[in-house]
């Protein structure tokens, strides 16, 4: 399947994505985790995208296009993908059609994930990344074992620079102005499942997996 998640900065997307990536055989591509690796790696890309990431800007679209064209070259990964924070504007959402028409591919679903803004805000003040293997932690619902060291990789766990309350406020203001609109251009195109991804993770992606089983039939 080819499913898209769409939700906004701190919805809860990537654990979501991550969660349901181990039941099910899709290739999770989340285009903030590969920038932010790029980051980690110091490549041209990395520190040309940097300034636009720690603000909470979005990235030109022609290098985020580019990004998400070559991981799509993967024929295991354009099988059976789940994009997570990709696309973001319809210029990027274009795009993807554009890469997949032409090779007879199209998108199966959109999981549009739905969570009060409110409850966004105090989610991402709280929230902590592993530097090493990207695991997703809350200090207040589920904190790392030993404080500031993730319990898988035993790296750092830290806090992303977006994650500030001012920045989330912006990163919000830009998703309901430009990502959200890519819900009614879906909706002309395939089908869009609204999932509430405010509850406990677990029923959320038990919840995500009986709707994709349904949307598959
Ligand atoms: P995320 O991890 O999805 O919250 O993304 C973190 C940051 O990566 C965003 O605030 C943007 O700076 C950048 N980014 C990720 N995906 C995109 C995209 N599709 N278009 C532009 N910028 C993106």
């Amino acid at each position: 399947m080819r499913i898209i998640l769409l939700g906004p900065p701190g919805s809860g997307k990537g654990s979501l994505a991550k969660a349901l990536c181990k039941k099910l055989p899709f290739v999770h591509v989340s285009t903030g985790d590969l920038f932010r690796q790029h980051i980690k790696d110091g490549t041209p890309l990395g520190m040309s995208i940097r300034h636009y990431m720690d603000a909470g800007e979005l990235v030109p679209d022609e290098l985020t296009v580019q990004l998400v064209t070559d991981v799509l070259q993967d024929e295991k990964v354009r099988d059976n993908f789940m994009l997570d924070g990709f696309p973001r504007n319809i210029q990027q959402a274009e795009a993807l059609e554009a890469v997949l028409e032409p090779i007879g591919m199209k998108l199966d679903c959109v999981l549009h994930v739905i969570v009060p803004d409110e409850m966004i805000v105090n989610r991402v003040s709280g929230r902590r990344l592993c530097k090493g293997c990207g695991y997703i932690y809350n200090m207040e619902s589920h904190p790392p074992m030993k404080e500031g060291i993730c319990n898988i990789c035993g790296q750092e766990v830290y806090q992303r620079p977006d994650d500030n309350p001012e920045v989330i406020e912006d990163r919000l203001k830009t998703y309901h102005g430009i990502t959200e609109p890519l819900v009614d251009f879906y909706q002309k195109r395939t089908r869009v499942i609204d999932l509430d991804n405010s509850g406990d993770l677990e029923d959320v992606v038990n919840s995500a997996l009986a709707l994709l089983s349904e949307a598959k039939e």
